[in-house]
């Protein structure tokens, strides 16, 4: 029974680590269109309780047709710049309800993927998101071609953001067709990953149910292997779809791969070259450790169990003891009821944290594994929370995010041990095993995305996809735990947004830094997560690690720096050096 309930918990495991989203902006130039909106925002805090947010489908004809009579009062400069000034700043209403509602929509229709009223409002966002984002290309080339743009830059967008619009929009009906498909496509995934029914002795009943009702070990096995197997089925040939469409996005958008598109549609500093090599890294430096691990049976804890209705009330207890700083946004979370941490059928799939911007609110949404491991994920994403709270959302570099979140994660467990010295002693054990996971399993996702999203499309079908899947688990070493081979369409990232992975493992190496200051003095680490949340939006990721006194995830010898620390904690210290 053991044997099997370590299994179980690995396929939970595999989509534990959340997702942040941003409704906002999908491409480059609108993640820096949503910060220049953001700055003109007077930040005061307009929330209210999570059950008094009102939800209205808005109006996007009127959205479109402002836009569009915008526009063209630019191009012919027909009315006075004064006038066509206060149209853009007029706008940024329209264009904030649109994308709060988008939100909202979005936390109502995680909460439950079967209620068919906010299944339809999401696909109508869907729909509408790729209009919106062609219409905004079409009205800012419209103002890098005005003889008033230096006054547009200089009143409005910030100088320089124009420039982007030289070549005219990239935009095009076709790419518009491309980016609905995309969220079509999504949408399907999060229908079908919500429901976990499968056919099992000619019956179709959820996954959990038959489960539950196993007599034996061998039953149990059964079933398992039918739900891997059915589940690679139904949502790898979705995933198939979403590549072969992603593939064409990259391609009318001009660039040479899907890499690019998305390490530069998500922020990052680094290229993904530099992902790909960091990824080698960990390939030479940590799999062989990770193997030997494997090898004696080291693996994740068993931790106790825990209610969900346990999981807010213990963590927050623990959370409030970090700082009064974080104390203050842990009230805030209660008082206005910003999570949902309840487990329900329907509800989707993975964790995340989101922002609804009218209320300037973030909120939580938590799966609960019925367990310990429901602490971590409650840190992670109040991490995350935390971040979008102090920055009002305005931090676009998801490794930052990331950072947030993780440095969250390993602060809370010397607040643990203040109640509980010997969970606090699993926990930490827990999150030791989890630090090594980390790097691996991140790699080898990063890994499986590279070699996916080089396939030419005619090549993008789900046994190609399987295959590489099974060399990469061989190649990492975790074969035998995940059964890759075909789990692999069970991780939410994958759909959600490809190659968002690697920023775990940049992430991790700056919150382990941040936990090591903390486990050295008491407040120390604390200190410096707030220091570095508050982010310095004029630099880089990389600049913003150095401007807090910590070192550079890519920095030469840090993964034999990490393998070091590893090997001895685990005491194999001698291996590690033959290795
Ligand atoms: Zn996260």
């Amino acid at each position: 029974m053991l044997k099997f309930v370590r299994k179980y918990t690995f396929i939970q495991k595999i989509i534990c680590l959340c997702i942040v989203l941003c409704i906002a902006g999908t491409t480059c130039s609108c993640n820096l269109l949503n910060r220049m909106l953001s700055s003109l925002l007077v930040p005061e805090r307009r929330t209210v309780a999570f059950s008094e947010m009102t939800y209205t489908r808005p109006d996007f004809k009127a959205v479109q047709s402002e836009i569009e009579t915008l526009k063209k009062q630019i191009e012919k400069d027909n009315v006075s710049y004064k006038k066509q000034l206060a149209g853009l700043r007029n706008f940024n209403r329209a264009y904030w309800d649109y994308y709060s509602m988008y939100s909202l929509c979005y936390v109502h229709y995680a909460l439950d993927t079967t209620d068919s009223y906010y299944k339809d409002e999401y696909a109508f966002f869907g729909e509408t998101n790729p209009k919106m984002q062609y219409l905004l290309e079409d009205l800012f080339v419209a103002c890098n071609q005005s003889k008033h743009k230096k006054r547009f830059e200089a009143d409005y967008f910030g100088e320089g953001y124009l420039d982007a619009y030289d070549e005219g929009s990239s935009y095009s009906p076709e790419l518009v067709e491309y980016l609905q498909q995309e969220a079509k496509y999504l949408q399907q995934y999060h229908d079908a990953s919500a429901d976990d029914t499968i056919t099992y002795l000619g019956q179709k009943r959820p996954f959990s149910e038959l489960m539950e009702e196993a007599r034996t070990e061998a039953e149990q096995e059964k079933i398992l292997s039918a739900y891997k197997v059915q589940t690679n089925k139904k949502l790898g040939e979705i995933y198939v779809n979403l590549v072969k469409t992603r593939l064409q996005i990259a391609k009318l958008l001009g660039y040479d791969s899907y890499a690019a598109y998305a390490y530069e549609t998500l922020e990052r500093d680094y290229t993904a070259s530099m992902g790909a090599q960091f990824v080698n890294q960990v390939e030479t430096y940590l799999v062989p450790l990770y193997k030997e691990l494997t090898k004696d049976g080291v693996g994740y804890p068993e931790l106790p169990a825990l209610s969900w209705q346990q999981i807010s009330k213990t963590t927050g207890k623990a959370l409030s003891g970090i700082d009064p700083a974080v104390k203050d946004i842990y009230t805030y979370l209660e008082e206005y009821q910003l999570y949902d941490a309840a487990p329900s059928s329907g509800k989707i799939a993975q964790d995340f944290t989101t922002y609804i911007e009218n209320y300037d609110a973030p909120f939580m949404i938590i799966n609960p594994r019925g367990n310990w491991t429901d602490v971590l994920t409650f840190a992670h994403e109040f991490g995350h929370f935390t971040d979008m709270y102090l920055n009002y959302n305005t931090n676009y570099s998801l490794d930052l995010s990331e950072c947030a979140s993780m440095s969250m994660e390993y602060l809370i467990l010397p607040q643990i041990a203040k109640e509980n010295a010997e969970l606090s002693r699993k926990l930490s054990a827990y999150k030791m095993y989890d630090t090594l996971s980390v790097y691996i399993t991140q790699s080898a996702y990063t890994a499986f995305e590279q070699k996916v999203y080089q396939l030419s499309p005619e090549h993008v079908n789900l046994s190609e996809i399987n295959s590489i899947a099974r060399d990469v688990a061989q190649r990492f070493g975790s074969e035998e735990r995940s059964n890759f081979e075909y789990t692999w369409a069970m991780i939410p990232h994958f759909y959600e947004k490809a190659f968002y992975c690697i920023s775990y493992c940049f992430s991790n190496d700056v919150a382990f830094q941040i936990y090591q200051k903390e486990c050295e003095q008491a407040g120390s680490g604390a200190d410096v997560y707030l220091d570095l949340i508050q982010w310095d939006a004029q630099q880089t990721f990389l600049e913003n690690i150095q401007r807090v006194g910590l070192v550079d995830p890519c920095a030469k010898g840090r993964m034999q720096e990490m393998r070091d620390f590893l090997a001895d904690y685990y005491g194999y210290s001698d291996q590690a050096a033959a290795a």
